[in-house]
């Protein structure tokens, strides 16, 4: 996971690790280095920009120069940073309904169907909650069998309509149909497009008014980079969704995504996909994705 941005912040740091004392030369060279091992890692310029001139007014604050371990304080600089730009302390997610609806939003092909299985699952494992899934991509019955699938891996029922082609009715039957069954958790999974687009916006804000989620979560592939932060801006435009689930960590994923989204579009992530299977999934914590990256 973001093997290249560790490895350039890394070698950027490195310099003023091995230092007992440092100039102001040298906190500049390496806050350069920082700066272009961010935009390389696909940071937008002017959050790397910003980052580094916060980095640089708390090593000033802190007088890092005449400090004993100088470059310590700043790794530790840098990472505070970092764990602020992702987010700060970690946020769960809101069950305080009965039952509490969680709606799926995002692209399709970011991981919103696998992410629902995997919700429920960690939902009824580690939450001993009753999760019901609700399958409403009236577009593609695709769609709606592999959730079947999913469902039967993680042994989690799963309502659907195919004849339906209304998502608002469906998932408000999926709703009716928790209540009426005792389940204490719906996940409605919706229908994405390859792009964004008006109709699946309205589609989407539709059912969002229509049945008042407690929680609305925006999936995201970490793959895509900036398209990932313009994506969220967008569905967050219409859907003031409650947070950002980052899939597809496992792969070889620059960073930007995880870096910047909170900043964009100021929620935070709250959980991140690490693979296909169920168990992939992992509550994001800033502070331990920042130690992640720095080392
Ligand atoms: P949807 O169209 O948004 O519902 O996306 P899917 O859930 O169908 O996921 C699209 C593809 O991404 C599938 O092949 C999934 O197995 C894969 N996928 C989803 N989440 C992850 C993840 O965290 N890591 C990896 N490597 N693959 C994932």
């Amino acid at each position: 996971m973001f093997n290249n941005l560790s490895d350039k912040l890394d070698k950027a740091l490195h310099v003023l690790k091995g230092h007992g004392s440092i100039t102001e030369v040298n906190v500049a060279e390496t806050l350069k280095e920082v700066r272009r091992a961010l935009l390389d890692a696909d940071v937008n310029f002017k959050i790397a920009k910003d980052f580094t001139t916060r980095v640089k007014e708390k090593a000033l604050g802190q007088n890092v120069l005449t400090t004993l371990q100088p470059g310590q304080l700043m790794v530790k600089i840098v990472k505070d940073e970092l764990t602020e730009l992702m987010g700060g302390d970690a946020e769960g997610i809101n069950l305080s309904g009965n039952p509490s609806v969680i709606l799926m939003s995002g692209l399709q092909g970011s991981g919103k169907t696998t992410f629902s299985g995997k919700l429920a699952n960690y939902l009824k494992n580690k939450k001993n909650k009753k999760p019901l899934l609700v399958a409403c991509d009236v577009y593609r019955p695709a769609a709606i069998d592999q959730l079947h699938v999913v469902g039967g891996q993680i042994g989690v029922e799963v309502y659907s309509d195919k004849g339906n082609s209304d998502p608002v009715a469906i998932s408000k039957a999926g709703i009716a149909h928790a209540k009426a069954n005792g389940y204490n958790i719906v996940i409605i999974d919706t229908a994405g497009r390859l792009a964004v687009d008006e109709a699946m916006m309205t589609e989407i804000s539709n059912i969002h008014k229509a049945i008042k989620p407690q929680e609305t979560l925006f999936v995201v592939d970490s793959m895509t980079g900036q398209d990932a932060v313009n994506t969220a801006k967008a569905f967050n435009d219409v859907l003031n969704f409650d947070g950002v689930i980052l899939t597809k960590l496992d792969g070889d994923t620059r960073g930007g995504a995880a870096i910047t989204i909170k900043s964009v579009v100021n929620k935070p992530i709250k959980f991140i996909g690490t693979g296909e299977k169920m168990e992939a999934i992992d509550v994001f914590y800033p502070s331990r994705m920042a130690d992640r990256i720095l080392g």
